[in-house]
């Protein structure tokens, strides 16, 4: 760490790709806003600082959301704070010599959590370090990532600010016991690429090496290229053949990425497949129309990029809120069967639906700038819970509440 830099350790997991891309968010954000004052980490507590099988958790995200049965039963058992609150006190005794670990190597002066399963144990730990030391504990943020049906996991009573993206999070929290000055409501953490300036699509499509001309749609399945993405693309390609042109972006999933880049589609339609692309923002502004899972950051960046959203299924449970959000609000649509989505984006780019599509985009991009911003005003309160103590919980009732944990 440099002499003197004040440090901000983020909690995240490599649970779906949008937990990883708000904790970059949020690094990207403070270095813009405040070049070298700030050193921010990122860190997987699960994965690096707990024992076997605690460390398994992250892994075992991916296999619960493919068996939706299994996710949906551990997701409803956990929402009850009783639930969630002594299964964590339980797992406590295993992993807290390790977490604490991880404090004494980081020292931060901040931490924030951009995820559900890193509020109460890191806060405990925390804690409990400031107190052997005597010591006040760095103040703790939480950054909800989710849009709208977030779990209960998310709001704990004992964070010095929780920062939700939506009213509906901001509901939530209040229902949850949080106090409303512990509860902010900004937007999602985006990425600073997608609040600067972006070349005109022309530009970024010869630079992409996408056609100049032809309507084109981006096809991805959050960061771990999950949904029909081979199904769909063979829908779109009998529809729309030679008129139209898709980017399919693989994220993490490389097995896919490979298939796909050794296929040929029906009528010669051109395909760009990729595996996980670091300019998403160029990408998103390069197409038409994005047919994507319902994950809350691709969601809020396609509205940002005013990008019209077919959204082709959702997670069960903490993305199943944003379905309607996106439906409800005119931003697109939800259909799950590979040949309607076909269908529907034929007739979006045949000449009489083309009014149609631009009105969708037009909505999207007055709702995105709701979003675009919203990391800036994240990371200035942020420096300000570093700058002036005096803005946290008191003490007393903190201390209350990690005892409660
Ligand atoms: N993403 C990316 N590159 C990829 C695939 C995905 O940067 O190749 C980003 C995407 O832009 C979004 C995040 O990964 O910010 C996915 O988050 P989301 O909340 O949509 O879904 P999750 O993967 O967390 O379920």
């Amino acid at each position: 760490a440099g002499e003197g830099r004040k440090r901000v350790m983020v909690l995240m997991s490599d649970t779906g790709g949008g937990h990883r891309a708000s904790a970059e968010a949020l690094k990207a954000g403070f270095q813009k806003l405040y070049g070298d004052k700030y050193e921010v980490d990122y860190v997987d507590i699960w994965s690096h600082y707990t024992p076997y099988p605690f460390n398994q958790i992250p892994r075992s995200y991916s296999f619960m959301v493919a068996h939706p049965a299994l996710w949906k039963f551990n997701y409803y058992l956990q929402q009850p704070r009783w639930v969630h609150v002594s299964t964590q006190r339980a797992w406590a005794p295993f992993v807290s010599r390790q977490v604490a670990q991880a404090f004494v190597e980081f020292e931060p002066d901040l931490v924030v959590s951009v995820h559900p399963l890193m509020q109460i144990i890191p806060q405990r730990v925390l804690a409990a370090c400031a107190r052997e030391r005597g010591v006040d504990p760095a103040p703790f943020a939480t950054v909800v990532t989710d849009l709208t049906t977030c779990h209960n996991t998310w709001f704990h009573r004992g964070v010095d600010r929780c920062f939700v993206p939506t009213e509906t999070c901001r509901s939530r929290a209040l229902r949850m016991g949080l106090r409303p000055d512990q509860v902010v409501l900004h937007g999602l953490p985006i990425r600073p690429a997608f609040s600067d300036a972006r070349a005109p699509q022309r530009v970024l499509r010869k630079r992409l090496g996408m056609d100049s001309q032809l309507p084109a749609v981006l096809l991805v399945g959050g960061g771990e290229g999950m949904g029909a993405i081979e199904a769909t693309l063979e829908a779109i390609a009998t529809a729309c053949g030679g008129a139209c042109q898709v980017v399919a972006i693989c994220g993490r999933n490389k097995k896919l990425a490979r298939r796909l880049q050794n296929r040929h589609f029906p009528g010669g339609m051109r395909v760009l497949v990729k595996g996980f692309v670091s300019n998403m923002a160029d990408w998103m502004s390069a197409c038409n129309v994005i047919v994507t899972k319902a994950g809350p950051g691709t969601i809020a960046e396609a509205l940002i990029c005013g990008l019209p959203i077919v959204l082709n299924g959702f997670i069960p449970c903490q993305e199943f809120g944003n379905v309607e959000y996106v439906v409800d609000n005119g931003y697109g649509r939800f259909e799950r069967h590979p040949e309607r989505i076909a269908a529907q984006l034929s007739a979006w780019f045949s000449p009489s639906g083309r009014e149609e599509l631009d009105a969708i985009a037009k909505r999207c991009a007055q709702a995105g700038k709701q979003f675009q911003f919203a990391l800036f005003r994240i990371v200035e309160d942020l420096a300000a819970m570093v700058e002036a103590p005096r803005m946290r919980v008191p003490a007393a009732s903190s201390r209350a509440c990690c005892q409660a944990a």
